[in-house]
């Protein structure tokens, strides 16, 4: 009997929210071991009766991975299935983000959805195929991430160590379709500089709040040129927003400094380089003095072609298991697939509504995370495309 059924779903995604793995995102980390590391022990406990090859990547002293390997019928590139372990903060819930509660289908928790509904459906088509004795055609790699919410360091890591991939399949909520394309993101901070002087005498000085303000001027337009030329049927084009200011010292004082967050998201095609590079010539023309710091953040597009043989071969399976309304689509957010999608093919897809991730009282529907088990076990299995 299959274990992709409802009652284990629920089971193993309860456990899972159950431990927290919350990412101190730009805070410090207090804690001893990597904040992943409790859900390694527990994917570690679960996988170990199947005798599956594990291994723990530390990322750093604050992240860790934990790779699982399953043999396929053939050696060669490995097809990588990838859910991130960390979860974002919940402190706006405090009182019952992790304690599992099911209500209907609907299972909440902080991870819930993002990441560890994916999680969940991944473990379930593997564990399905270990019990099954059914061998994939290729290798099969589990890569249970961490860091993905903050700095995508732990699938930097894996990146690094160069483990040669046929394809890839990265969990997120997606409602179980296909994403082929996603923006890249550029995050860094824009310090304008002004001159101090007694709030009386506002004239004897140069106010940076000004200057920011005429700085947010010229992004906005700079955003909507930027629209103007980009078109696509999947994504919306390429935004700036400003997203934390910090300018003045004291009331009674003419601000010296004010200093933005700059978050660029640029769709695929776009070179982030050249577009950071357009927004500072901007910029500069307003003629204030401004430092741009090195960017906080700094991800690329994902862009998967629409015809690819895999990105196919998967929609045919998603349309099989969740009706024929399922479409390939693009999505405004950015993901760990991008960061392989320069060596193969890479899709993002798994339960859930990216609506309810990152929110209080997220939530998945469990129904869904069996299906998507199903679509996993049966990509899992599925001879790769010419
Ligand atoms: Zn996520």
């Amino acid at each position: 009997m299959s274990v992709i059924t409802r009652e284990r779903a629920e089971q193993i995604l309860a456990e899972l929210v159950a431990i927290p793995s919350v990412n101190p995102m730009d805070r410090p980390y207090t804690g001893t071991v990597p904040v992943e590391r409790a859900v390694i022990e527990y994917l570690e406990a679960l996988l170990t009766p199947y005798g599956v090859a594990m291994t723990r990547q530390a990322v750093s002293a604050t992240h860790e991975n934990l790779l699982v390997t399953l043999p396929g019928e053939a050696s060669g590139p490995a097809t990588l299935f990838e859910a991130h372990i960390d979860t974002v903060p919940a402190e706006d819930w405090p009182d019952r983000a992790f304690t599992p509660r099911v209500e209907g289908d609907r299972l909440y928790g902080r991870g819930a959805c993002d990441d560890k509904a994916s999680l969940t459906a991944m473990l379930l088509a593997v564990i399905d195929l270990l019990e099954s004795g059914s061998r994939p055609p290729q290798p099969v790699l589990l890569l249970a991430a961490g860091d993905e919410e903050h700095g995508q360091s732990g699938i930097a890591c894996f990146r690094e160590a160069g483990i040669d991939i046929a394809r890839g399949i990265f969990g997120e909520p997606t409602n179980l379709a296909p994403i082929v394309q996603h923006k890249g993101v550029l995050r860094w901070d824009i310090t304008v500089h002004g001159k101090s002087a007694h709030s009386s005498r506002p004239e004897l000085g140069l106010n940076a709040i000004d200057g920011a303000v005429a700085v947010i001027g010229a992004l906005r337009a700079h955003q909507e040129a930027l629209q103007r030329d980009y078109t696509s049927p999947l994504l919306t084009g390429p935004t700036l927003t400003v997203t934390m200011i910090h300018g003045g010292r004291i009331r009674n004082a003419v601000p010296d400094e004010c200093t933005l967050s700059v978050d660029f998201r640029v769709p695929p095609g776009m070179a982030l380089e050249a577009a950071h590079a357009a927004v500072v010539d901007q910029v500069s023309r307003l003629g204030w003095q401004v430092t741009h710091h090195p960017p906080q953040a700094a991800a690329p597009a994902l862009n998967t072609p629409p015809d690819h043989p895999f990105a196919q071969q998967v929609l045919a399976i998603c349309q099989r298991h969740a009706g024929s309304g399922i479409r390939l689509e693009g999505a405004p957010y950015g993901t760990d697939a991008a960061w392989i999608a320069d060596r193969a093919p890479a899709l993002v897809l798994g339960p859930g509504s990216i609506a309810t991730a990152h929110a209080v009282d997220e939530h998945v529907d469990l129904n869904e995370v069996v299906t998507c088990a199903r679509i996993y076990r049966e990509i899992l299995l599925a001879n790769p495309l010419p």
